[in-house]
């Protein structure tokens, strides 16, 4: 009988997943609660890369002047840009329910818990559906962050996913966060012909990235007119009914037309029956994970964003094949680890920013360079 391999979550690291393991000869099951392709992939990383690629094209007609081109103008039409985010969005949804398809992967839609370490159960619109499995793989994702002190309401008060595009372009939007996250958002809405302000908690933008860098980006943002406000931790939010109020711990005051949260992402690992099947979780509720991204259940694995290691749909895709070939017996030698130290990752800002390896700081602290 072949392996009967079960997958919660049909993101990046579960459909790769479950391609590899179909193709190598697993039964495998793969369960999706909200979009095949995976919600932290298809409802913000696309379609927030797509929204900076139309910023990108507004600002290259700003600087379009001077090359001998008369009257090109563009304004951004919101409901024409909604329907080229959900355009991609449905292609790539499309595109990677096909492949499942075509590699015989078993799909089910539903909200999968565990029940044991070997027992899922799905629940489904018709009712609940059970399943014994020889190996899982637990791939549910993250979600935004909300604190405590904040209520988005997906009018004024947004988290990412409310934002592709909000329903009106803001006027003046207060970004809170400066992390990765923060800054995209920044480019993106400023090169769109918001006003933005950007609060930034320390001292730099991408506080854990390379000063110079920082410095950088932070000279482009004063550039076209963007606030920084450095040292400003957000700790409540008041809304009017044209405007927002930003408060911060210092007693700074942020008003703007709207805000939008940039403070990380949460684990997907609340309601997935973790602790009956014996899988330990971190303080975040992250799944600590061996080289091979078992759990320390050793049949159940853990990949993506769950995983509590660089969350990227790249590091997940690749995570997701490595558990495939493990699963199925392949590549257990130390040699085939995943080196998340030399995983790339890029910032779609203006400049980009792209970086591999070590950051130049730390190989000075660890002693791997000296001056
Ligand atoms: C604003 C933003 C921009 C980003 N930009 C980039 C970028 O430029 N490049 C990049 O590489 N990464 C980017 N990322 C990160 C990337 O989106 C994630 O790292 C990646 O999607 C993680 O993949 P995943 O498979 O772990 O999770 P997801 O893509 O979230 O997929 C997990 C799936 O599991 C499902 N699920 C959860 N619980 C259950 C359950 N109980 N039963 C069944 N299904 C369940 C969810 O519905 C979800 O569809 C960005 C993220 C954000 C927030």
């Amino acid at each position: 009988m072949p392996l009967r391999f079960v997958i919660i979550g049909g993101g990046p690291a579960g459909n790769t997943a479950a391609t590899w393991a179909a193709r190598l000869g697993a039964d495998v099951t793969m369960v999706e609660r909200d979009i095949v392709g995976g919600a932290a992939h298809l409802w913000d990383c696309i379609p927030s890369k797509t929204m900076i690629a139309t910023g990108g094209a507004m600002s290259f007609t700003r600087r379009i002047a001077g090359m001998g081109l008369e009257g090109v103008r563009a304004e951004v039409d919101m409901s024409g840009l909604k329907d080229r985010v959900e355009g991609i969005v449905t292609k790539l949804n499309t595109s990677i329910g096909q492949l499942l398809q075509s590699q015989h992967v078993r799909m089910i839609r539903g909200a999968a818990r565990l029940e044991g370490p070997h027992r899922v159960v799905v629940e489904t619109s018709t009712g609940e559906e059970e399943m014994v499995a020889d190996a899982v793989l637990v791939a549910s994702g993250s979600r935004p962050r909300i604190p405590d002190w904040c209520a988005p309401d997906g009018e004024r008060i947004l988290t990412t996913r409310q934002c592709y595009p909000p329903p009106t372009l803001p006027e003046h939007l207060v970004v809170i966060g400066s992390g990765v996250t923060g800054v995209e958002f920044v480019h993106m809405f400023s090169t769109l012909g918001s006003k933005v302000s950007l609060l930034v908690s320390r001292q730099q933008v991408l506080p854990s990235k390379d000063a110079e860098v920082a410095a950088a980006l932070e000279e482009d943002f004063l550039r076209r007119g963007v606030s920084l406000l450095k040292g400003a931790r957000a700790v409540a939010i008041e809304r009017g009914e044209h405007e927002v109020r930003v408060h911060c711990e210092d007693g700074r005051l942020v008003a703007g037309s709207h805000a939008l949260l940039a403070i990380g992402s949460v684990p997907n690992t609340e309601d997935l029956g973790l602790a009956a099947a014996g899988v330990e979780v971190d303080g975040g509720g992250y799944i600590p994970i061996s080289q091979h991204c078992q759990s320390n259940v050793g049949h159940i694995y853990a990949a993506g964003d769950v995983s509590g290691k660089l969350p990227l749909s790249s590091v997940a895709a690749m995570q997701g094949r490595k558990v495939a070939e493990h699963v199925m017996g392949l590549h257990t030698l130390v040699h085939r680890h995943l080196d998340y130290d030399k995983a790339a990752s890029a910032i779609f800002t203006e400049p980009e920013i792209a970086d591999v390896g070590l950051a130049e700081a730390d190989a000075f602290a660890t002693g791997l360079r000296s001056a």
